[in-house]
């Protein structure tokens, strides 16, 4: 019984890796739709980060106005190192009680944990392999510009601040070069799979 840790940088087709992980037969958790649920109202991390930061990160509807958050955070390490020492470990601990829940369902096949921050969250004792995918920066900003419509000096701006492909190179197992078509991202996330398909 095998959990990934999902990784890659902005744009290098960690979702579109996870959909085909699915249809194979996995179990996928998103990082992302978990911190979402982790921010409402009533939530250890809306109770947690309401302390930290005071109600003025509050919506009139109470729930969290991340424009705020992000407001605040914003040029601050200190501001954002707090921001993630509370909220990183509460995704911690609701990641890994989804992948006990679904074990506990008798589910066998892989478990996929599809997080961009997997490494700087330090999550990766969520995983016992990590799968990473990498794409050249010249695919990723054409591909998001299609996709998102995202101009190429931010998308370059958010690939220098996110940790280094070489860095996460050093944490994986699996490393899925991803500049081709999507039917060679296919075949080779078919082979990666039946090595851990059970
Ligand atoms: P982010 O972390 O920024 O959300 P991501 O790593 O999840 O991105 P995707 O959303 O999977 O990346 O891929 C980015 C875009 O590139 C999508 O539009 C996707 O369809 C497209 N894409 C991914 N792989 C390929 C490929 N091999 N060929 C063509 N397009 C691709």
């Amino acid at each position: 019984m095998t959990t990934i840790g999902l990784t890659g940088g902005i744009g290098s087709g960690k979702s579109t890796v996870s959909q085909i992980l699915a249809e194979l037969g996995a179990f996928v958790i998103d990082a992302d739709k978990v911190g979402h649920e982790i921010y409402l109202p009533g939530k250890e991390a809306w109770h947690q980060l309401t302390i930290a930061f005071g109600r003025d990160i509050l919506a009139p509807d109470e729930t969290i106005d991340r424009k705020k958050l992000g407001a605040l955070v914003f040029g601050s390490d200190d501001a954002r190192k707090k921001l993630n020492g509370i909220v990183h470990p509460l995704m911690f601990q609701d990641i890994d009680r989804r992948i006990k829940a679904k074990r506990a369902e008798g589910f066998t096949k892989p478990i996929v944990v599809e997080a961009a921050i997997l490494i700087e969250a330090n999550w990766l004792p969520l995983a016992d392999e990590v799968w990473l995918v990498v794409t050249n920066k010249n695919a990723v900003i054409d591909r998001v510009a299609t996709q998102r419509g995202m101009a190429a000096k931010d998308t370059e701006a958010r690939i220098a601040s996110q940790l280094s492909d070489n860095e996460r190179r050093k944490y994986a197992q699996v490393v899925i070069e991803n500049d081709g078509s999507l039917e060679e991202l296919r075949q080779a996330i078919g082979t990666a799979w039946s090595r851990v398909a059970l």
